[in-house]
């Protein structure tokens, strides 16, 4: 029986309804938590929006110090913190290590940046004046965020949200709260009270309100494009600042130069990390018609070899899907594009002997082209469509063909291809043999209908700050263009 976090301690539910927590391998409660609505918003919301002038007020140092301690203390948890993440979320254990570093990492970075400059010096239009902009927080900031990564998206988020001075509202997700509870409980408690709150429940009861409340004065949210649509058309009655993260349909191409093994271990690593629910999974492959079968018996062959199983148990290289609701979609995709000409290679299908979670053993398809679903759709599951091409050209073309621009990845070693790879493709990062890395500095985000924000580097802690110019006359005297015009 989990609380909330609430003003640097636990908090409850007005109405004391709870939901259930379940691990998705095997369909076992873990634990229940409070099912927050709008009344409790209102609380949190007031928490944070009281907390907000000593936080800001204080200096970069101070929160430099909180940012780095946040770090040590994620350290400290780490083996607790990586358990019940793999126990909530089901990806291997392996992968949830990274994650928690890159999340503790995440929190050292943002410390470090945001006692670096708060604004610029700007050239003056006249001799006695002086300009310069201030970069300022915006106020309560509402976190969302969704299962896949419960921590490592919420560091994204908080690390520089806190950094710049803001104070927030968490909203994990339904699937996979108690991590981001545990975060608060062992990790963020050294924060004066109300600087961070986190509020458990559902979107549509919890979420929404949040993100309506008129003291919420940003929201950051990663997820689907079609919430995140819902989010735009509430916040924008007050024009509140959005920093969205949504979908994607990654596409891989393959050049003519790549060797098919090690291009078989790069591609299913970027389609299955955490059984291909990442926003940036390769969702989409290309590959040269002239070296097709070559590059496709590698791949098969190597994703064959791959091992199901729960997260927490050794060997284990793909864990189940968050949810039957998601392995259904992925049956779909590949019913489908089956159903409309393409070959099922391996897999796409449920493993023999049921375990009670979402597993699904990882499809290859070949034959598919762009009128199908599973070419243009987010199918966010272990599912790796194959499509030939002839021109490299084309390749890029096909890339391009997309109403997402999230990430994009090329294996090849010609400097030629590589450069027009990273020119002409439309995507917020281009990744050249080692995709789905990142790089804290490196600005993260998409374009087009993969919202238009960036987390991480410099453009990340922008994010949460507003920006205001001040313009300074030392001289008292009325100017000669004032009124009265001559
Ligand atoms: P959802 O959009 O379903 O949910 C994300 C979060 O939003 C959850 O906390 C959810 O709450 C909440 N939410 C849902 N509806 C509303 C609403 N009406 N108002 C306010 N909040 C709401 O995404 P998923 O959790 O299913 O995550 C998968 C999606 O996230 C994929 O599309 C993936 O591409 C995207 N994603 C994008 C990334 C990026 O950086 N661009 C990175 C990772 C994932 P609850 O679930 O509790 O109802």
């Amino acid at each position: 029986m989990k609380s909330m976090w609430l003003n640097g301690g636990p908090g409850d539910s007005v109405s004391g309804a709870r939901t259930e927590v379940r691990d998705p391998a095997n369909g076992e409660i873990l634990d229940t938590v409070p099912a927050a609505r709008a009344e409790d918003v209102d609380v949190f919301v007031a928490a944070a929006a009281k907390a907000f002038p000593r936080w800001s007020g204080s200096v970069a140092n101070e929160r430099a110090e909180r940012l780095h301690q946040i770090a040590t203390r994620m350290r400290e948890h780490q083996d607790a913190l990586i358990e019940l993440l793999t126990r909530e979320e089901g990806k291997p254990r392996v992968e949830n290590e990274e994650e928690i570093e890159w999340s503790a990492n995440t929190f050292d970075y943002y410390a470090e940046l945001g006692r670096h400059e708060v604004g610029q010096v700007l050239p003056p239009g006249a001799s006695t004046q002086f300009n310069f902009t201030l970069k300022e927080p915006y106020g309560v900031v509402a976190c969302i965020t969704p299962w896949n990564y419960p921590i490592m998206l919420l560091a994204w988020k908080l690390a520089p949200a806190l950094a710049a001075g803001n104070t927030c509202v968490v909203k994990p997700s339904e699937l996979t709260p108690l991590s981001s509870l545990y975060l608060a409980e062992h990790c963020l408690a050294d924060l004066p009270p109300g600087v961070v709150n986190v509020l458990t429940g559902t979107g549509p009861e919890a979420g929404e309100p949040l993100v309506a409340h008129p003291s919420v004065a940003a929201i950051a949210f990663t997820g689907s494009l079609a919430t995140g649509q819902r989010i735009a058309s509430l916040a924008a009655p007050q024009m509140k600042k959005l920093h969205l993260e949504l979908g994607g349909k990654d596409p891989m191409v393959i050049a003519e130069d790549a060797e098919p093994e090690k291009a078989a271990r790069a591609l299913a690593y970027s389609a299955l990390l955490n059984c291909g629910q990442v926003c940036t999974s390769t969702e989409r492959v290309y590959i040269p018609r002239s070296r097709a079968s070559e590059f496709t018996e590698a791949l098969v062959e190597h994703v064959r070899s791959l091992r199901l199983g729960h997260g927490l148990q050794a060997g284990t290289d793909i864990g189940p899907m968050i949810d039957e609701r998601f392995l259904a979609k992925v049956e779909a995709h590949v019913e489908e594009a089956t159903a409309q000409g393409a070959r099922l290679l391996t897999g796409g299908q449920r493993p023999e002997s049921p375990t009670g979670g979402a597993f699904y053993v990882p499809a290859v398809l070949s034959g598919v082209d762009h009128s199908m679903r599973i070419m243009r759709e987010e199918t966010f599951g272990p599912a790796i469509p194959l499509m030939e091409y002839d021109a490299f050209d084309e390749a890029i073309a096909l890339a391009n063909d997309s109403q997402f621009g999230l990430g994009a990845s090329l294996l090849s070693s010609d400097p030629q291809r590589i450069k027009r790879f990273f020119q002409g493709v439309q995507a917020g990062t281009i990744w050249i043999n080692d995709p789905l890395t990142d790089n804290y500095a490196g600005p993260f985000g998409g374009m087009r209908l993969s919202g238009g924000s960036r987390e991480l580097g410099q453009e990340g802690l922008d994010e949460f700050r507003t920006t205001k110019h001040v313009h300074w006359d030392f001289s008292t005297e009325p100017k000669d263009f004032w009124y009265p015009y001559d």
